[in-house]
């Protein structure tokens, strides 16, 4: 079996480098070269060679197509010059014609005095050292967590889908969360919601959160609407965020919240819960269908029971606020595929998730043909999720 000293000699033996010295020469002379950098970008934000390329050598196969054409002269740099052989003999393989490896790395380079270039850093020392699992990943990496603080999230309910959400959301570095409660905390509420404590009994459930979310992640911005939400207020609360989760547990607010998100084109997160039963899905307005799509109508008051008497399975809206709270991170970022068009249903007796593939409805009444929604409110029913139209 070979060994790493066999892997890397072969390696190099099937690899063209250059020395420090003639990539200079190259650079000065204005040839047309692309420079790959193929360390992390936690290496990459102490200095690089200016005008590189940064693509991590673990994400090399995955992205390089959509970032280097294959007829141009690329030369890969690492730290050292171990990595970029590896990564140039992948890229001959993959039918780059010219790859060269830069021999010595980006450590000879600038011993050598050359001139490299340092990308403002858009984190603070502090916000890398914490969000560091977040800069390893290249969908993320300093640009999104930048992203991330500058996000907005607005969440209606404090309660068992929005507390769960929120504390991921202000762990991930979200930098404003909004939340919509005028509730206060009770001790029947601690069974699921996890942002409250026994001994802030009584206080607003929009104070606990902030004094939770705060002790998490200092970072955090708590804006706090210690208020119902009603047609008269709902455009006033949704101002300058970037998007909306319905953690609400009355259907007047959710469909009041669907209405104003597809008449303000914001992203809308909706999620419920029932008994051993949760849904999510992502309304994106104009591109995908709407709540009112999926359900016209609220059921009627005899097929809803009271608010008090439905039961759910304590860690249920956890699981589903955890899924709100990723579709809000992935939108933040641009990264990923929504839950658009998709309704996402988790049994948790059966230990099962379905897909049921939704329509845009052309005769909806908030996002249909012609349709302006009207913000109105209705007459409170309790949120019981009817089954869905698929
Ligand atoms: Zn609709």
């Amino acid at each position: 079996m070979p060994s790493y000293q066999d892997l890397l000699a072969q390696a190099r033996a099937e690899t063209t480098e250059i020395s420090v010295e003639a990539l200079r020469a190259l650079l000065d002379q204005e040839s047309p070269v692309t420079l790959l950098d193929v360390r992390e970008e936690s290496e990459a934000s102490e200095g690089r060679i200016p005008g590189s390329v940064l693509l991590p050598r673990g994400n090399l196969e995955l992205r390089v197509e959509s970032l280097i054409p294959r007829d141009v002269t690329v030369v890969v740099y690492c730290a050292s010059g171990i990595r970029s052989v590896f990564a140039a003999r992948t890229m001959t393989s993959m039918g780059y014609r010219d790859v060269r490896s830069l021999a010595g790395g980006y450590g000879r380079w600038s011993d050598g005095g050359h001139p490299i270039e340092r990308a403002p850093s858009l984190l603070r020392a502090d916000q890398r050292a914490r969000y560091r699992r977040h800069l390893t990943l290249s969908e993320v990496g300093e640009e999104g967590q930048a992203k991330l603080l500058a996000g907005k999230v607005l969440l209606l309910g404090a309660g068992g889908l929005g507390s769960p959400a929120a504390l991921y959301l202000a762990a991930a570095g979200v930098g404003t969360l909004g939340i919509v409660d005028s509730d206060v905390v009770d001790p029947s509420n601690l069974q699921r919601q996890v942002l409250h404590t026994v001994d802030r009994t009584g206080q607003p459930k929009t104070e606990s959160a902030r004094e939770a979310l705060n002790a998490l992640n200092p970072d955090v911005n708590v804006v706090a609407f210690q208020e119902r939400l009603q047609a008269s207020n709902v455009e006033r609360i949704l101002e300058g965020y970037d998007v909306v989760l319905d953690g609400g547990d009355n259907f007047p607010t959710r469909y009041l919240l669907n209405d104003a998100c597809v008449l303000l084109g914001k992203p809308l997160i909706h999620g419920s819960v029932f008994r051993f039963e949760g849904q999510v899905t992502t309304v994106l307005p104009g591109q995908g269908p709407c709540y009112r799509c999926l359900y016209p109508e609220p059921p009627p008051p005899e097929l809803a029971p009271s608010c008090a008497e439905a039961g759910v399975l304590g860690v249920l809206p956890g699981v589903i606020g955890l899924l709100q709270a990723t579709e809000a991170i992935k939108l933040l970022l641009g990264t990923g595929s929504p839950l658009v068009g998709r309704l996402l249903t988790y049994d948790a007796l059966g230990g099962r998730f379905r897909e049921l593939q939704l329509r845009r409805d052309p005769t909806c009444a908030a996002c249909g043909e012609g349709a302006r929604p009207v913000l109105s409110d209705t007459p409170e029913v309790c949120a019981i999720a009817p089954h869905a139209r698929a």
